[in-house]
């Protein structure tokens, strides 16, 4: 696995080289970069990768073979990163100029994909679509968008399931990414924004409570301030089945078994309350719902919390005692907490913790969830999920239906209603009640849990459309596949972790025939008929009808405009009008539910809901490595982030590697109830001894979510990603 080099890491420029490496594609040699301008100016842009989103500079070096051209990537001043670029920044180019990126749209003819002109591309898939609704209705077309579009693609997308398509199904992969921390934050605060504070304040944080989150290898460039906050004395508490990255850099590291975070949660809050460490002022001014979560947690014992979590009391009391007598603290929770079947509550048992302390609304002081998703924040924001409306409006308000319906030109009874979430769509696809689907920037058959189920169904589908940068596996299954553009050619907004808006500029011209996402939408409405309302010149103006959309809404950018943006350092929402300077730092004088009160709730502490057993005994948890992103599409096509960590591995404990005869280095089958994935095996004492890690970064038979747990959470429907049962043993050809 990668090392923690982290954001100092990745000088390599340059060479798109290597290709081939995942067999032959049907597309020509070269990407026609004798479009790019000649110039050898470095110019202004975004990594497109995790959700800090860091400003860097690309300028050309060297003319290479084929027409192509390497560059090389600095990390530019900004407020987000102060101008850090980690090692995937570095080469995010690499893929981008890859010889692999689709140039042209391709149809499945006899099996094999075929070179069609776009003409032939949007009459097939209006005919398709077309016999599709007659024959089942609007509700047989699916849509499934990503959190990495921007934030014009995303709100388009959303609009063109209700308006163009009028299906009820949408929904994407930023619902594994955010659904349980946003859902949390709402039922909380009354808003969801990933940190309620910038990222400057980090250093002002006297204790930080860092909870299933691996920032040096997801965010390495946000890295330096927690260190910096240690070298002000700061007291940093990691949360975590392995010693990562991130942990090294702990006072106190909580070595936790996988999916028992609530309980966790709740035997710190009974330190802090038994302690006479609780902000009564701030409870009484600010918050509901105390007295009922004290009687609750009168009934904690930390004993049995200690049993169930595998961290010792001693652990609990000096990491709870820490945050509540800190003056100062900052709670970070990301998918480690959240991708579990009770990843909600989990959520909500820190958000308590945040509370009982009045640890929020000041300097220093807040909650983030640390997003994964280059947009992950504004992806959720615009309507691409499955009940939501531009501005966070909900889909089921009708009141919002109507605001909406407004700035469509459509009628609200027109709009349909809640779709379901991802997975469920994937289940509904699988069923056949969905006969054919649109996906766009997004991997499901490598991103789903239970991923067998997920690739069968799409298999099945009457017609799949994929439009995509690369043939991704997903996009491999498609009926016909629509080349796309990447983030050096795509101008647009992205929102990174901190709720700040922020714009990337397009560096080139599209390569082939590829095209915009909004390009694409705009001529598949004009081919339904309603190309009127996606009539857009660029992507500015899509933003100018997405502010007035999220104009008075939850997350309003109404004053938000280009021009602002290119002037100053991003733009923290809500900005309710031009004049707003954003919102830096949320609930300061009140929290965004109605009565002004942020909400506490009673969290039960409970077991996993896949608990080890004799034949699955040990517990599966993955995530992600600091040299790929997501699921890899992008890094592993880069060839110096490829070179970093060739093949998906296996990380087990010298004694559970000993008890399952399993070898360092030797590839080995893990097996759970929905499937078997085979990777190579890394023997570690970083690790848990009843849990392994398998990253998230490969398809195929490295594919981790073949064997991952899909149950959902009742309120969010996060699946259970981080709780498998799972037996592993040594690889043997048949
Ligand atoms: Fe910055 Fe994240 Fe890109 Fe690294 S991957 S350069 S931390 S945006």
């Amino acid at each position: 696995m990668s090392g923690n080099d982290g954001w100092t890491a990745g000088e390599k420029t340059g060479d798109a080289g290597a290709a081939g490496r995942h067999g032959k594609q049907p597309i020509r040699e070269g990407i026609g970069l004798e479009k790019v301008a000649e110039s050898r100016t470095a110019k202004l842009t975004q990594c497109p990768f995790c959700s800090v989103q860091c400003k860097m500079t690309l300028e050309e070096v060297a003319a290479m073979s084929a027409g192509r051209t390497a560059f090389r990537a600095e990390g530019a001043p900004n407020a987000a990163s102060e101008g850090r670029l980690c090692v995937k920044g570095k080469n995010a180019h690499q893929h981008a100029t890859s010889r692999e990126r689709l140039l042209y749209p391709m149809m499945k003819i006899g099996g094999e994909f075929v070179r069609i002109t776009w003409r032939q591309a949007i009459d097939t898939i209006r005919a398709k679509w077309a016999a599709t609704r007659a024959n089942f209705g609007c509700d047989s077309i699916g849509v499934y968008g990503g959190g990495s579009l921007t934030n014009e693609s995303a709100y388009l997308l959303g609009k063109f399931a209700r308006v163009a398509l009028r299906t009820r199904y949408i929904d994407y992969n930023g619902r594994f990414c955010m659904s349980a921390a946003a859902s949390a934050a709402v039922k909380t605060f009354g808003i969801d924004r990933g940190l309620t504070n910038r990222l400057s304040e980090i250093p002002q944080a006297e204790c930080i409570i860092l909870a299933g989150t691996n920032i040096a290898d997801c965010q390495p460039t946000l890295m330096p301030y927690f260190t910096k906050a240690k070298e002000n004395g700061a007291y940093i508490v990691v949360i975590d089945p392995r010693s990562t990255g991130t942990a090294a850099l702990a006072d106190l590291h909580l070595k936790i078994r996988p999916g028992t975070d609530a309980a966790l949660a709740n035997g710190l809050l009974k330190v802090v309350l038994d302690e006479g460490l609780a902000d009564e002022a701030f409870i009484r001014n600010r918050t509901k719902g105390f007295a009922e979560l004290r009687e609750h947690a009168a009934t904690f014992d930390l004993e049995r919390i200690s049993a169930l979590t595998g961290v010792g009391e001693k652990d609990i009391r000096q990491a709870a005692l820490a945050y509540g007598k800190a003056r100062t603290g900052m709670i970070f929770t990301a998918r480690g907490v959240e991708q579990h079947s009770d990843g909600h509550m989990a959520v909500r048992g820190f958000l308590n913790l945040v509370l009982a302390t009045g640890k929020i609304g000041r300097e220093g002081c807040g909650y983030g969830a640390v997003t994964g998703q280059g947009n992950g924040q504004g992806g959720r924001e615009h309507g691409q999920k499955a009940d939501q409306l531009p501005g966070y409006r909900l889909i089921e308000n009708e009141r919002d239906r109507e605001y909406v319906a407004g700035v469509w030109g459509i009628d609200p009874a027109d709009l349909p209603g809640k779709g379901v979430s991802a997975y469920e769509m994937m289940k509904l696809v699988h069923e056949r009640v969905i006969r054919a689907m649109f996906i766009m920037g997004s991997n499901p058959i490598v991103s789903n849990p239970n991923a067998g189920l997920v690739e069968e169904g799409l298999a099945g589908l009457d017609f799949l459309v994929v439009a995509d940068m690369f043939l991704s596996e997903t996009a491999k299954l498609a009926d016909l596949v629509l080349p796309v553009t990447a983030y050096m050619e795509n101008a647009g907004t992205m929102t990174n972790l901190e709720g700040r808006v922020l714009l990337r500029e397009a560096v080139r011209p599209a390569p082939g025939e590829a095209r915009h996402d909004w390009e694409i939408l705009g001529e598949l409405a004009e081919a339904l008929g309603c190309g009127e309302k996606f009539a857009f010149r660029d992507a500015e103006h899509i933003f100018e009808e997405l502010r007035l959309a999220s104009r008075g809404g939850v997350a309003d950018y109404y004053g938000i405009t280009y021009e602002r943006l290119r002037r100053e350092e991003g733009v923290y929402w809500p900005c309710p009008s031009p004049e707003h300077a954003g919102t830096k730092r949320l609930f300061e004088d009140a929290f965004a539910h109605e009565d002004g009160r942020a909400a506490f709730a009673v969290v039960s502490g409970r077991p996993p809901e896949e608990e080890p057993d004799e034949e699955y005994p040990l517990l599966l948890t993955n995530g992600r490595m600091l040299s790929h992103y997501l699921t890899g599409v992008q890094t592993r096509r880069s060839p110096a982030l490829a070179a970093r960590d060739v093949e998906n591995v296996l990380e087990i404990h010298p004694r559970a590697a000993r008890l399952n005869r399993i070898e360092d280095g030797t590839l080995v089958r893990v097996v759970s109830r929905r499937g078997t994935v085979i990777v190579r095996c890394r023997v570690t004492g970083d690790i848990r001894e009843d849990t392994v890690f398998v990253p998230m970064h490969w398809g195929g038979v490295q594919n981790v979510n073949l064997v991952t747990n899909p149950s959902l959470d009742p309120v969010c429907r996060m699946p259970d990603f981080k709780t498998s049962a799972v037996r592993v043993e040594p690889y043997r050809r048949s």
